[in-house]
């Protein structure tokens, strides 16, 4: 049998092939025929380049229709899939196609120059081009192949993509993912979201990452799904498109813009059948008012680039705001106290500690770092994630945050998470940070920043004062700074060593 994920997608793709696969926001429509054709046409292409079997495709280029046949095509060639953020410039790309040595590279037309420029540099033999209006040397030379090509055998260990972390804490690592990392989440997702004939699913995400690449667009493959492509997050579009959509998939932002538009409300989603969000954490207070609002309960689910998907709040069971449901089945989760040594003790309900997890879905390591990826597996075979996190007494796993943001502060742990969330709980607050900086006494200092809602008056020392009726001095901030908004990366994550830099001075 075929392990290649391509082979999975085509036995699942429906018997008419004249139904329509993809639907863009300006009216193209893709029937299931079209993506087969279009994507046979460039795995002939990649084929006819005569490549090492494990060739790296990179690409960069804006969210399209045929930026997903893209990917299809590399698997069906059997090359290794290396998706990259639309909005890095040259510093970034140059370390990524260093880093991952690409054989073929493909860019926005706009982008040629520069891009070209640094692949030639580092030894890229073909750099195409691809923009989201169907122009570009990629489809032009496709073109001229067949419409037909024989999936590629590969073996369930083979690599099948690199993705690129997101750099929240630190420089960006590449997890190589195999063809059976991918479709057996991608299998398991299909079950416990429930999939069913009908659905429709709205893609509002980009298609660089984990969550729109996989988690989105997997799921309606595998479904035989129709997709509504948006090139991006409009509240308005959105809102528009929900009327004949069935499933959405969001970051928390997007949930706090749906929300922030007045005429948002359950006719809006009267047709939806489920909302999911995931990447970073949804505040309590958006999964209340989501469902005052909509009446939908919104279900969160935790991943990562290095295991894709491991753990969701359940499609029937309840979903428990603030957490990220139970381990997916056949994924295994454990929150260990964080110790030195490798020896794991494994924490007690709602006891915290750290998130490891072992399990089909579980990355073959970082790209060129085998020091690194040693270092992240336990003897006994887990990854540590780098979360921090607790069970509660049903087997819902909650995170509290990252091991890197932990505070140690005159030695002892601080987590921000629970100084965010009393923050947060402050009138006039609308979003808060909590870091550590370096200190003369006490090693880290907790530090808090604050985004205010408009018009808000609250001072430092409101905040403080605040704090101090409610929890231990040691995790009362010793200063408050206020910012308009937190920095945040493409994917909604806050960037918090961005704030221990600009405020390590107190
Ligand atoms: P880097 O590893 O480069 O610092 P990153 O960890 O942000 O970046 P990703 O792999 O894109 O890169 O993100 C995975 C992380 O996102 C998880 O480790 C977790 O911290 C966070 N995350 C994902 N889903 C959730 C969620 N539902 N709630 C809270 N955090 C989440
Ligand atoms: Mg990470």
């Amino acid at each position: 049998k075929n392990a290649n994920l391509y082979a999975l997608f085509e036995s699942r793709f429906p018997q008419d092939k004249s139904a329509c696969a993809i639907e863009t926001h300006d009216g193209l429509y893709y029937t299931w025929r079209d993506i087969e054709r279009a994507t046979a046409k460039m795995a002939n292409l990649l084929a006819s380049l005569d490549l090492p079997a494990d060739a790296r495709i990179a690409v960069q280029v804006e969210k399209s229709p045929e930026a997903l046949i893209l990917y299809l095509a590399t698997l069906q060639a059997g090359y290794v899939y290396l998706p990259l953020n639309t909005a890095y410039r040259a510093a970034e790309i140059e370390y990524f196609i260093d880093d991952a040595e690409p054989a073929v590279v493909v860019c926005s037309p706009g982008n040629f120059g520069w891009v070209s420029k640094i692949a030639f540099q580092a030894g890229t033999k073909h750099v195409f081009t691809l923009s989201d209006t169907r122009q570009g040397s990629l489809l032009e030379r496709a073109n001229h192949f067949p419409d037909t090509f024989e999936t590629v055998q590969k073996k369930p260990d083979d690599m099948a993509a690199i993705l690129y972390t997101s750099g929240t804490t630190g420089r960006s690592k590449g997890a190589m993912l195999s063809h059976d990392n991918l479709s057996s989440n991608a299998l398991v997702l299909h079950d416990y979201w429930c999939w069913q004939e009908g659905d429709v699913l709205l893609h509002a995400l980009p298609l660089f990452h984990v969550h729109g690449l996989f988690v989105a667009s997997h799921g309606a493959l595998l479904n035989g799904s129709k997709m509504i492509f948006l090139p991006k997050f409009d509240a308005a579009e959105v809102m528009h498109h929900l009327q004949r959509a069935t499933v959405f998939m969001g970051v928390p932002t997007y949930y706090v813009r749906l929300l922030a538009e007045s005429y948002f409300n359950r006719d809006t989603c009267a047709n939806m059948r489920l909302f999911i969000s995931g990447s970073a954490p949804l505040l309590m207070e958006t999964f209340r008012e989501f469902e005052r609002r909509t009446g939908h309960t919104i279900l969160e689910r935790y991943g990562m680039s290095e295991t894709t998907m491991q753990a969701s709040n359940p499609y029937d069971g309840p979903r428990v705001g603030g957490t990220v449901g139970l381990p997916l089945p056949g994924v295994s989760i454990r929150v260990v106290k964080s110790t030195p040594s490798d020896e794991f003790a494994p924490c007690t309900v709602d006891e915290i500690g750290d998130i490891q997890v072992k399990g089909p879905n579980v990355f073959h390591g970082y790209w060129r770092m085998p020091e690194k990826t040693a270092e992240e597996f336990t003897r006994d075979g887990f990854f540590k994630t780098g979360d921090v996190g607790k069970f509660d007494a049903r087997g819902y796993l909650s995170i509290v945050g990252r091991t890197k943001d932990l505070i140690i502060s005159g030695g002892y742990n601080v987590y921000p998470k629970e100084i965010e969330t009393f923050i947060d709980e402050i009138d006039g607050v609308n979003e808060s940070a909590v870091v550590g900086v370096p200190h003369p006494d006490f090693g880290e200092a907790v530090t808090a920043v604050v985004a205010l809602r408009p018009g808000a008056k609250l001072q430092e020392a409101d905040v403080i004062a605040y704090l101090k009726s409610r929890i231990a001095n040691f995790k009362v901030p010793k200063r408050v700074h206020f910012v308009d908004d937190l920095p945040r990366n493409t994917m909604g994550k806050v960037q918090k060593n961005v704030l221990r830099e600009q405020f390590k001075d107190g």
